[in-house]
């Protein structure tokens, strides 16, 4: 049989261990997944009308490799409005969704034996990002005490000579943390004194509760960050593949080369629909609208999970996730998901999916319909009492 070669670095990348438990899942009757994460909702109205116009209009052909000006400079606007922040349209590229975002930012920051810090737990995708860069991750170990957010002297500590980059990521995928202003300023700080990149990825920042802050990055570390954010969860288009970089201008050069020949830019009509999103005040009902359909459901579901015996829930204030303590059943994380899926039809993420460090947790999204929610909280509930 034919041995087909494969380069060393892709065959390093890791499946995703969410998908497994999917695909695993899907194969099953009845089952109820809290495992998604990914707006349960439509793409509001009238980015769905912009989108179709966009098309009527002519807009089938490339764009500028940057992105259409008028969408960077709505992006720039958008900076200006929410947070009054000066970001120039020079300093944006529009890129498919936060993922191409944080791939630009690694494949270009990143020299092979550089070092990024990235927390322990967090999201896939930025290991997999390290090892294609030929980087190394360190982790740092975050701690629920701490609202999951980095301890500055623990950050200090990871920091050696060939250190570049650490990730940030506030409201936080998997535990719904938010970042607490002094903590930004300490990263920045750190950032600022050690030139260090902050890749600051953001695509939960609309998602907040119990008045929670959005602390942008940009405000503390202006020269040193790099933004990643995205369309997908604020305004429910994760299918759509819209979002942007923003990062110093000379950075943005050297994106642009990689940006253009690797992605290709994110579909024409799809980026003036986004010039929609972010200029109409329809979209931005729709995103309050969702908020506060996303904070019932959080109150829903810890008001459940506390009530369970053996787990305890950590309360998030972003994002739509719960990250709850389990190691009070007694059994690992990736157990606990199997006799979930087994005992009640549910599934859940066990924590070590975003780190060893995850081990005692799992994440719950309530990204899922009311109804789907009461009945898997029922479910689960009546699994525990019986454990
Ligand atoms: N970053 C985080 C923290 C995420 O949770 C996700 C998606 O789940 C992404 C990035 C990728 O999102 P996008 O659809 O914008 O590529």
């Amino acid at each position: 049989k034919h041995k087909y070669f494969v380069a060393s670095r892709i065959n390093l990348i890791q499946r995703s261990k969410i998908r497994e438990l999917f695909e695993r899942a899907s194969k099953m009757e009845n089952v109820i997944s809290l495992g998604i994460g990914e707006p349960d909702f439509d793409t509001p109205q009238n980015i769905k009308e912009a989108a179709k116009r966009a098309l009527d209009e002519g807009w089938t052909h490339y764009t500028p490799n940057a992105g259409i000006p008028e969408l960077r400079e709505a992006v720039s606007e958008y900076y200006k409005n929410h947070y009054n922040l000066e970001i120039p349209p020079e300093r944006v590229i529009i890129t498919a969704g936060a993922y191409e975002a944080t791939y630009l930012a690694f494949e270009t920051l990143l020299e092979s034996g550089d070092e990024v810090i990235i927390p322990d737990p967090a999201f896939v995708c930025y290991v997999e990002d390290a090892k294609i860069a030929e980087a190394k991750p360190v982790r740092l170990p975050l701690k629920e005490e701490n609202g999951f957010q980095p301890d500055p002297d623990e950050l200090l500590e990871l920091i050696t000579k060939r250190t570049r980059m650490i990730v940030v990521n506030y409201p936080n995928n998997p535990t719904g943390a938010t970042l607490d202003e002094e903590v930004a300023k300490a990263i920045a700080d750190i950032a600022q004194d050690y030139n260090i990149y902050i890749l600051s990825d953001e695509p939960y920042e609309h998602f907040l509760y119990d008045g929670a802050k959005h602390i942008p990055m940009l405000k503390y570390a202006p020269d040193n960050t790099v933004l990643a954010n995205s369309f997908s969860k604020t305004f429910a288009m994760t299918g759509w593949r819209l979002g942007f970089t923003v990062a110093p201008e000379e950075i943005i050069k050297d994106m642009i080369k990689l940006h253009a020949y690797i992605i290709g830019n994110v579909a024409s009509f799809v980026q003036v629909a986004g010039i929609a999103a972010l200029r109409e005040e329809a979209s931005w009902k729709a995103v309050e609208e969702m908020r506060r359909e996303y904070a019932e459901r959080r109150k829903l579901v810890l008001e459940y999970l506390r009530e369970m015996p053996y787990i305890k829930p950590f309360e998030p204030k972003g994002a739509f996730y719960i990250f709850a303590n389990i190691k009070d059943t007694g059994m690992k994380s990736e157990e606990f998901a199997e006799w979930l899926l087994e005992k009640a039809r549910v599934v859940v993420i066990p924590g070590t999916a975003f780190g060893p460090n995850g081990e005692g947790y799992i994440r719950i999204s309530y990204a899922t319909k009311k109804e789907q929610l009461v009945e898997a909280m029922e479910r689960m509930k009546k699994a525990l009492e019986e454990l």
